[in-house]
């Protein structure tokens, strides 16, 4: 049994800090169903200690430059890249992604995203307004004390994503991740003080949904970012709305990906692999409905069933193993729920179907034909791997069908028709969109849904917008003229 159990379950200002009064969480390795760490959710106290540090770190790390601020990110950066493969391998123990996928995927994208806000922090400024002889100048302010509040697919990216342009403007963070996966954020804050960040400046507490609900009430907080599920971000969204704060919502999705029969077949069956089963299928952005032009659905089935007899599920730590379980037997079940609903309902079972005759949380990799719109299994987020694909005629009517959801996180297009292709991008009502290819998400590139999927962008220049305020400031030049 291998043991990831972390020095203490919370790190709030600088320090791993433990409180044995929380309720228990037991980390569970996916791959074996073996608990490897036991933790404490935070109770009233932790998190009210955890909001005071950051209250106070907040100040002081504001007052630095945001060169200083920079180049604390930028160290934190590289520490993480040399670190790699034992992140990796915490990562696939809080999770049981393959190491395969790991170790390109999680910490590294981390490590990305502290190195472009680390960039970024020195070149944050407001502007200035000529107006005649009086002017107008801006000062971009970051909003205090941020909240993070994490799924249970990427703990470390997300950790990382949230935390890098909260820091870079000048916030602090108290960060909650997903009770699943507990253990990684802890890494992430350990790295980021040893890179020299101020004590306060981020946190880590652990908790269930009931301990992120206390953060997001608390008057000392001024923004909510949460990646999670669209149910939870209608209470986050609602909860701060009261107090009128700031939210970036990452939520679920529905994504379509459209595959026109002059498309490159091999091309396009890589792309539903990818935006199918990475991550065996838990990634929000994922294509999950596939809409093949009816002229190449038979080879695009067979080749893709071809495909799939390369997946090798096994030992998510053997760097061979590219299909691992699901997070938990939760999520495992609930996956399998759904793949008999699309038996029931009269969808064809192509490949997979069932759970993996192994230990752990293995479902087999699963594709659906001749699905119908208004199927289940074409309408709700599975979050698994399961691929449902649907046949079409024409353009106009892909369209509809592709938009005919309350998700609008991500979409994708397979087509070697130049200017079909941009029309298509252009239709799509969805956030993060794909032309010939699916689910890459650099740093460089916004990242969010528009619908039911979110409200706001991570990543890129966008998420300082989301990160920081601005102070408009009205210098006069010349005596006030009053109406009498
Ligand atoms: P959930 O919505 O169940 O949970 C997300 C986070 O919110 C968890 O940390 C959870 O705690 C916490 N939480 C739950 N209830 C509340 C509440 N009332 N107030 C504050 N926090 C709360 O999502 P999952 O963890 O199951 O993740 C899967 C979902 O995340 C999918 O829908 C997926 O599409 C989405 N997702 C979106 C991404 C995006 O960028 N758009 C990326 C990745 C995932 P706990 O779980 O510990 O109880």
């Amino acid at each position: 049994m291998r043991n990831a159990q972390p020095t203490a379950s919370h790190f709030i200002n600088g320090a791993y800090v433990e409180d044995t009064e929380g309720a228990l969480i037991e980390c569970v390795y996916p791959a074996t169903g073996k608990v490897i760490a036991t933790l404490h959710e935070a109770t009233p106290s932790i998190v009210d200690q955890a909001l005071s540090a950051a209250k106070a770190g907040q100040k002081i790390w504001a007052a630095m430059t945001g060169t200083e601020r920079g180049r604390i990110l930028r160290r934190a950066a590289d520490i993480m890249r040399e670190r790699n493969r034992e992140l990796s391998e915490l990562e696939t123990l809080d999770t049981g992604k393959p190491l395969q996928e790991t170790l390109v995927a999680d910490a590294t994208s981390g490590a990305d995203a502290l190195e472009y806000f680390g960039g970024l922090a020195a070149t944050l400024t407001g502007e200035h307004i000529q107006l005649g002889q009086d002017w107008v100048y801006t000062i971009r302010e970051p909003l205090g004390v941020c909240v993070g509040i994490g799924a249970w697919n990427y703990p470390t990216q997300i950790a990382c994503w949230k935390g890098a342009p909260a820091l870079a403007c000048g916030n602090s963070m108290v960060f909650k991740p997903s009770e699943t996966t507990p253990l990684c954020a802890l890494k992430v804050a350990e790295i980021l003080h040893e890179a020299g960040l101020p004590a306060g400046v981020y946190n880590v507490i652990q908790g269930r949904g009931a301990v992120g609900a206390s953060l997001v009430t608390d008057p000392r907080v001024a923004k909510v970012s949460l990646t999670g599920s669209v149910p939870t971000g209608r209470k986050v969204y609602a909860a701060a709305a009261e107090r009128m704060k700031h939210v970036t919502m990452e939520l679920g999705g529905k994504s379509p990906l459209i595959v026109f029969d002059d498309a490159d077949i091999d091309n396009a069956v890589s792309g539903a692999i990818l935006g199918n089963f990475y991550s065996s299928g838990q990634v929000c952005s994922n294509g999950t409905r596939v809409f093949v032009q009816k002229g190449i659905k038979q080879a695009f089935l067979a080749r893709l069933k071809e495909r799939l007899s390369g997946a090798v599920m096994g030992d998510p730590m053997d760097e061979a193993t590219n299909f691992g379980p699901m997070v938990s037997a939760d999520q495992m079940n609930i996956v399998l729920g759904y793949i008999n609903k699309g038996t029931e309902e009269g969808a064809t079972l192509v490949a997979g179907g069932k759970m993996a005759d192994r230990e752990g949380y293995f479902v087999e990799p699963t594709v659906f034909a001749d699905v119908t719109d208004d199927m289940t299994i074409a309408r709700e987020e599975i979050f698994g791997p399961v691929m449902a694909v649907f046949d079409f005629d024409t353009e106009e009517e892909v369209m509809a069908r592709a938009n005919d959801t309350e998700f609008g996180l991500a979409a994708g297009v397979f087509t070697n028709d130049l200017t079909r292709a941009h029309r298509v991008v252009a239709g799509f009502e969805a956030g993060t969109c794909y032309i010939n290819t699916y689910n890459l998400a650099p740093v460089e590139a916004p990242f969010g849904g528009t619908k039911a999927s979110g409200v706001g962008r991570e990543n890129s220049k966008e998420a300082i917008n989301h990160y920081s305020e601005v102070k408009t400031v009205y210098v006069a030049m010349t005596p006030v003229e009053a109406q009498f």
